[in-house]
């Protein structure tokens, strides 16, 4: 099962693709988080990458649709993946279509998850993941059980992302409603694409996506 998680920075994607990657053994390909690890490395990829995430603004097509290509072929891939975070242009998408097309592979679903620009705002300044194992937690919304102590793993080490800052989130809300946003009616077009109201609490999400995947 191939699927997209399409929608704004803070959305939730993260959140239910690590759902989805638990309860269907497809993998979860995060692009973002796949770019803040060559910016941690100090990569060629990385470097060029930096600057450009921190504004806000998108890295370059080329750039991001070669590194993909290659993740997909990595053998947890077998079986599945969903993208969370790619593709964001339409450029992307149709390159990720002519790369699925030539192995034979396609797209199973692509699921929207609808949320107001106002609730995103507060889901990205309260954003704190796991620094050991990559858990997202939310200052009012998901917590650790027990505090400063991951549920996952146990890590009592945190991070919060540098592109997280109210300055840059205007920037990133307006690359998604400019640039990402027109794949909605391109999906749409196909019959490929499922909305799930992303306003709901993380559980009531996660089932709205099992019922679209049943149908
Ligand atoms: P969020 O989960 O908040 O939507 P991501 O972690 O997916 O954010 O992405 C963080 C940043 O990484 C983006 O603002 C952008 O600069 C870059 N990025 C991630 N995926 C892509 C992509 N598919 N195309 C271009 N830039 C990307
Ligand atoms: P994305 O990957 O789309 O940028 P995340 O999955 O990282 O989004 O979620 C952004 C923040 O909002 C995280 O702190 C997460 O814990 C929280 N969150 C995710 N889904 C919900 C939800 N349905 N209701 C409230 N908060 C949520
Ligand atoms: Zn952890």
């Amino acid at each position: 099962m191939n699927l997209i998680l399409l929608g704004p920075p803070g959305a939730g994607k993260g959140t239910q693709a690590k759902r989805l990657e638990g309860k269907h053994g497809i993998a979860q390909i995060s692009t973002g988080d796949m770019l803040r690890a060559e910016v941690a490395s100090g990569s060629e990829i990385g470097r060029q990458a930096k600057s450009i995430m921190e504004s806000g603004a998108l890295v370059p097509d080329a750039l991001i649709t070669e590194m993909l290509g290659k993740r997909i072929e990595a053998p947890d891939c077998a079986n599945g993946f969903i993208l969370d975070g790619f593709p964001r242009t339409l450029a992307q998408a149709k390159a990720l279509d002519r790369m699925l097309a030539g192995k034979g592979r396609g797209l199973d679903r692509v699921i929207e998850l609808k949320v107001d620009d106002a609730a995103l705002v507060a889901r990205i300044a309260g954003r704190f993941t796991c620094a050991n194992c990559g858990a997202g937690y939310h200052d009012s919304f998901k917590r650790p059980k027990v505090e400063g102590v991951c549920d996952e793993c146990g890590g009592t080490e945190f991070s919060r992302r540098a592109d997280d800052r109210a300055e840059t989130v205007t920037a990133r809300l307006e690359a998604y409603h400019r640039q990402t946003a027109p794949l909605l009616p391109y999906y749409e077009a196909e019959g490929r694409l499922v909305s799930v109201d992303g306003m709901a609490g993380m559980d009531e999400v996660t089932r709205q996506i099992e019922a679209a995947l049943a149908r």
